[in-house]
C-alpha cells in the first residue's frame, strides 16, 4: 500500500504517493494426524501435530510424512492417506479460507511368537510381525520329531492348533512343547547255533528292536544270561566263542546310541549247550585210525590234528586208554 497527503483548506494541494509498504494478509492452517500426535513435515522442517501455520492465501507449501512412525511398544502408524486427497509427499497451495489438512495412519500391532523349549519345534508366523488393529491372525504349531506340542502361553491359552487371536494390542505368543519320553522295543530272542564247542566262535543275531522316536539303535548280548558275561555294545550281529563248556542262555538287549541311558528289557533266552572238544591223535598210543564213517578220505583224517567236528571217524582202540587230553 501507499499514501499521499493533500491539504484541508486547499485540496488541491496534494503530495506525490508515498513509496509502497507491503502488507501480507495471512490465514492459519492447520496440519495434523489421526490418530493425533504424530509427525510430518511442513516445508521441510517436522512438527508433532497438531500444528498451525500462518500462510498467505496462493503460497504454496509441502507437507510429507514418514511411514510407519513407532508408537507405545509394539504398536505403529501406517500412512493411508490425506485429507485432501494428496500424496504421502505432496504440495499444496494454500487456498483463500483457514483449512485442517489431516494425514490419516492406520494403526498396526506387533505379534511377536517364540517356542519353547528351544529347537522343539517351529510355530508360524515366526519371528514379529505387523498386522492391522482389529486383524485376526492364524497361528500354528509343529512339533519336532521327538516333541509334541502341549499349548500355548502368552497372549493365548489352551492348545488349539491352529488357533487364532485377535490384533487389539501388542501381542506376544510362545509355543510350548514337550518331549515325548524314548522307550526301546524288545528285541527277539537270539537267533544262531543252539550247540557247539568250547573255542569256536559262533555268531549270533537279533530281529532289531526299534526306538519310538527312531533313533539308532546298538545291542549287548548277555553269553551266559545271567549278566556275569556282557559283551561290549555293538552290533546286533556278533560273534562270540566260549571258553568253557556248559549250557548258556544267550540274551540281548537294545538302548539309544544316542540317548544311552534309554535301554530296552532283556530278551528272551536262546539255549546254547557247549561241550568240550578232546584231541585225540592217530599216533596216540592205544589209537587206530580207521577212517571216517561216511566213507570220506582226508589224509590221516584229522585236521589241525584234531578230528573234523562235522563228520564222525571211526577210532580203534588197540589198548587201554589211559587218558584223554582236553584241547583247550
Ligand atoms: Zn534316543
Amino acid at each position: 500500500m501507499r499514501a499521499q497527503a493533500r491539504c484541508k483548506l486547499h485540496p488541491e494541494v496534494m503530495s506525490g504517493w508515498s513509496s509502497a509498504l507491503s502488507v501480507a494478509i495471512t490465514l492459519p492452517y492447520t496440519v495434523t494426524t489421526s490418530p493425533a500426535g504424530l509427525q510430518i513435515a511442513v516445508d521441510g522442517s517436522t512438527y508433532t501435530v497438531p500444528a498451525t501455520f500462518n500462510w498467505v492465501p496462493g503460497s504454496t507449501h509441502t507437507l510429507s510424512v514418514s511411514s510407519p512412525q513407532d508408537g507405545s511398544s509394539g504398536t505403529r502408524y501406517v500412512f493411508s492417506s490425506w485429507s485432501d486427497g494428496g500424496a504421502q509427499n505432496h504440495t499444496i497451495t494454500a487456498p483463500s479460507s483457514s483449512t485442517t489438512y489431516t494425514a490419516s495412519f492406520t494403526t498396526q500391532y506387533s505379534l511377536t511368537t517364540a517356542v519353547n523349549p528351544a529347537g522343539a519345534g517351529t510355530v508360524s508366523p515366526s519371528g514379529t510381525n505387523w498386522y492391522v488393529s482389529g486383524q485376526s491372525v492364524s497361528v500354528s504349531a509343529m512339533a519336532s520329531s521327538d516333541y509334541s506340542f502341549s499349548g500355548w502361553s502368552g497372549d493365548l491359552t489352551g492348545s488349539a492348533n491352529p488357533t487364532s487371536l485377535i490384533m487389539n494390542g501388542p501381542k506376544s505368543v510362545t509355543a510350548q512343547f514337550t518331549a515325548i519320553p524314548e522307550s526301546i522295543s524288545t528285541p527277539g530272542a537270539p537267533i544262531g547255533p543252539s550247540s557247539g564247542y568250547v573255542g569256536t566262535a559262533y555268531s549270533y543275531l537279533t530281529s532289531e528292536a526299534s526306538s519310538n522316536l527312531g533313533h539308532p539303535l546298538e545291542y549287548q548280548f548277555d553269553w551266559k544270561g545271567d549278566g556275569t558275561d556282557l559283551s561290549l555294545w555293538g552290533a546286533a550281529n556278533q560273534q562270540k566263542a566260549w571258553t568253557v563248556a556248559g549250557q548258556y542262555n544267550v540274551r540281548i538287549r537294545a538302548r539309544c546310541s544316542l540317548h544311552t541311558s534309554v535301554v530296552s528289557e532283556w530278551s528272551l533266552g536262546t539255549s546254547v549247550g557247549i561241550q568240550r572238544v578232546f584231541q585225540i591223535g592217530c599216533s596216540d598210543d592205544g589209537i587206530q585210525c580207521l577212517g571216517r564213517t561216511d566213507g570220506g578220505n582226508d589224509g590221516n583224517n584229522l585236521v589241525n590234528g584234531k578230528p573234523k567236528l562235522d563228520v564222525e571217524y571211526e577210532f580203534k582202540i588197540t589198548s587201554r586208554i589211559l587218558g584223554a587230553r582236553q584241547s583247550m
